[in-house]
């Protein structure tokens, strides 16, 4: 190392580095963790909640910088009793300073956006030591972040420490959305923006605004995957699991690729002028939901519901977490 301590970590020259997603993720069986933890690479961890604990089973990320790790999003569920994501953080920080140590090593715990299934653990961390909990609200997290007059345009950087990533604003989906682009592994985290399930556009106008971004974002940087924070599609092109689905086995997997970017958007443009429900092969887009459409998808999970409850559940051979 030219500079900084023996000890940093250059996050810089060999990037982006090749990391592992070959994980079958936890997916709603009643023997599973409730988090699983899945290392990328040494210092990015991808974590999910299981739908045994919150049908919504949202993905987590937590990377790892020279001077602080940021963890992105909190999970679906609050009480640490039932989802112990605080414990979880404390021990792969502990794990991964045993390894790299450092003095005073901080933690910024920040969202992809405000919705209750990615902030609810949030208090888990109040009182933790060199921690900074971001704020859910739009002007919190743009004050965090550094984001100028002209949000959602303009790109801000956050340095962890050697590892710096670059925050776009994404409203849409939400008011305060961000997507956070990691050079270390060139992964794209677009939160509920950009994901294989239901992407729903608030703000249409916004949505699509966002998207341009996102493209031309991917145009100039390099984006080796793109991935959301919930899967809902099957691995049938086009099939989502019903809202409230607590067992997905048939799931497809996370991870996109900086061409589903350019797919939405041009979905999206394609179905501008429709509000409702559209359907394609890797995503669903909901333009401004009516009343109508959010009754039509409620009353389709309480119908799976229903079936579920009235089906004796089998167990699947392979299902099981590793
Ligand atoms: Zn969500």
């Amino acid at each position: 190392m030219h500079s900084g301590t023996d000890r940093s970590i250059d996050f810089s020259t060999a990037a982006p580095v090749e990391g592992s997603l070959d994980v079958r993720w936890i997916h709603g069986e009643a023997d599973e963790p409730s988090i699983q933890v899945h290392h990328y690479d040494p210092h990015t961890v991808l974590l999910r909640q299981s739908k045994r604990v919150n049908y919504e089973a949202p993905f987590l990320f937590l990377l790892f910088g020279n001077e602080r790790a940021l963890l992105l999003d909190t999970g679906a569920t609050a009480d640490p009793e039932l989802f112990p994501l605080r414990a979880t953080v404390d021990r792969l920080v502990a794990d991964w300073l045993e390894l790299h140590p450092r003095e005073q090593y901080g933690l910024v715990v920040a969202h992809t956006h405000g919705h209750g299934d990615h902030v609810a653990a949030d208090a888990q961390f109040a009182d933790r030591p060199h921690t900074t909990v971001v704020a859910p609200e739009e002007e919190a997290v743009r004050s965090f972040f550094g984001f100028g007059d002209d949000w959602p345009a303009g790109t801000v950087d956050l340095d962890l420490g050697g590892r710096v990533l670059q925050v776009l604003g994404s409203p849409g989906h939400h008011k305060s959305s961000v997507t956070v682009h990691d050079p270390w592994t060139g992964i794209l985290f677009t939160g509920d923006t950009v994901l294989p399930g239901r992407l729903y556009a608030f703000d249409f106008a916004a949505f699509r605004a966002t998207l341009d971004r996102l493209v031309d974002f991917a145009r100039t940087h390099t984006v080796t995957h793109v991935l959301g924070c919930h899967v809902e599609m099957t691995n049938r092109p086009g099939r989502d699991y019903p809202i409230g689905a607590a067992h997905q086995p048939d799931e497809r997997p996370l991870q996109l690729t900086p061409g589903h970017l350019t797919a939405v958007r041009d979905a999206a443009e394609s179905v501008a002028d429709r509000r409702g429900i559209h359907r394609f092969d890797d995503f669903l887009l909901y333009n401004e939901p009516r009343p109508v459409d959010q009754l039509r998808l409620l009353g389709r999970g309480i119908a799976h519901k229903v079936r579920v409850a009235a089906t004796p559940r089998r167990r699947r051979p392979g299902a099981a977490p590793r």
